[in-house]
């Protein structure tokens, strides 16, 4: 007996309490449902599937139902609720175990808790339903069992948790306060709490809270391992990156030359356009090495990169190939400016400055080019430029030679040992 104020303000309490409680789970639900889609993951689905059961049960529970079947008020609403329920503890304990990747708990475990949770629906739903017969000792056999799955799927969880699995401490973390909630009901009389809603109104609010919980622990713990495949993505590039590079120079390496050029060098035949390789030496190289010491020897060599990495654009590639070797891959250019270019690079690179390595010493380098009209692959590109290096070196070096006829006697090795 109560005021018509306070009748009134209570149960407009209890029923906008009510549509939070199941606007959060439907939204959790759908939520769930599509994690499950795009994450092609298995709990996110039985998660759902649970949050729709509660949404059922809190529908029916908070009365909802009797607007479209007012015929389902009574038994048969109770009778219906407690089967939902016990579908709930099913569906719940099959996305807690599948949400724990394989391997982390015992197998033994893992089927026994699938097994007892199946049970329960199995044995729960038929016994909601019952009107007769021995309910009251069959309903103390359906607790113990759902006792005993909970302290299943918890111990799953622990030993999950304790192996580092992040699925195991959101599930931990949703499933403790329903979990709290629904203890504390067994020992502390709320049946008159919240304007009468009680035990159920605290399940409810508490399978919200699980629901929310898990939709944000699993779009973090998804977030992260996108940032993880991000980082491992990017990671891998560097090393494919740092794997095509002379750490001496910063110039490509002989591979990652190989890999671009060959690439460019398909492109130009396919637009018609001239295409060129300059092999680049460096002359005498061993004498600086022999009277200066290797570290002014790797000085010069990085002076002669820092050159020759300005001429890098869409159009022209470059590399150090080998010991004192560079390489320069060029396309759009016609012979004859090819042969200015080709002079310019000998003439720029002998005018670069050692004096902080070598003092007095004037370094020259030889360059071989071969044009890329006379041949159909990169390997026979490579053997011209490579033969007109030769060219280059026995006509007293500093000069460049385009497409020379002459062979050198290791030219097959080299070229083999290169492409
Ligand atoms: P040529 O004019 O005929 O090319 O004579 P060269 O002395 O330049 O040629 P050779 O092939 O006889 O010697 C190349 C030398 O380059 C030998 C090797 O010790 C040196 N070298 C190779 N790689 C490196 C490097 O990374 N650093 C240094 N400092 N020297 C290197
Ligand atoms: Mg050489
Ligand atoms: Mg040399």
């Amino acid at each position: 007996l109560m005021t018509r104020d306070d009748s009134s303000l209570q149960s407009t309490a209890l029923a906008v309490t009510i549509g939070a409680a199941l606007t959060l789970l439907v939204i959790g639900g759908v939520y769930n449902a599509f994690f499950a889609l795009a994450a092609r993951r298995q709990f996110p689905a039985w998660l759902s599937a649970w949050a729709a059961c509660m949404v059922v049960w809190g529908a029916i529970w908070g009365q909802l139902n009797l607007f479209v079947l007012p015929g389902m008020a009574g038994v048969m609403s109770a009778q219906i609720c407690t089967a939902l329920a016990c579908l709930a503890v099913t569906l719940a304990t099959v996305s807690a175990v599948t949400a724990l990747d394989d391997g982390l708990v015992p197998q033994r475990l893992r089927m026994g808790t699938l097994a007892l949770g199946g049970a329960i629906g199995l044995f729960g739903i038929p016994l909601a339903l019952m009107r007769s017969g021995p309910i009251v000792a069959l309903a103390d056999i359906l607790g113990i069992m759902i006792l005993a799955d909970l302290l299943a799927v918890a111990v799953a969880l622990g030993i999950a948790w304790r192996r580092g699995s992040r699925e195991a401490r959101s599930f931990a973390g949703a499933w403790s306060l329903p979990m709290l909630v629904l203890a504390s009901t067994e020992f502390i009389d709320t049946d008159h709490w919240l304007w009468g809603g009680g035990s159920y109104l605290l399940v409810l609010c508490a399978a919200a809270w699980q629901t929310l919980w898990i939709s944000v622990a699993v779009s973090l713990g998804y977030s992260r391992l996108r940032v993880e495949r991000d980082m491992a993505l990017s990671a891998e590039a560097q090393a494919h990156e740092l794997a095509r590079r002379d750490p001496l120079t910063g110039l490509r390496n002989r591979r990652g030359f190989i890999e671009t050029v060959s690439a460019m060098f398909e492109q130009a035949r396919a637009e018609d356009k001239p295409v060129a390789l300059l092999l680049i030496d460096v002359d005498l190289f061993k004498r600086i090495n022999d009277v200066h010491g290797h570290d002014a020897g790797d000085s010069v060599l990085a002076n002669i990169a820092s050159r020759i990495i300005q001429w890098e654009d869409a159009s022209c590639a470059v590399a150090r190939i080998g010991g004192e070797e560079f390489a320069m891959m060029v396309s759009g250019l016609p012979r004859p400016a090819l042969a200015r270019f080709a002079d310019t690079v000998r003439k720029e690179i002998a005018a670069c400055d050692h004096s902080s390595a070598i003092f007095g010493v004037h370094v020259t380098v030889s360059i071989g080019v071969a044009e890329g009209a006379q041949v159909d692959d990169f390997r026979s590109l490579y053997r011209l430029a490579d033969e007109a290096l030769y060219s280059a070196k026995r006509r007293g070096r500093d000069r460049v030679e385009i497409n020379s006829a002459a062979v050198g006697a290791d030219t097959d090795h080299r070229v083999a040992e290169l492409v």
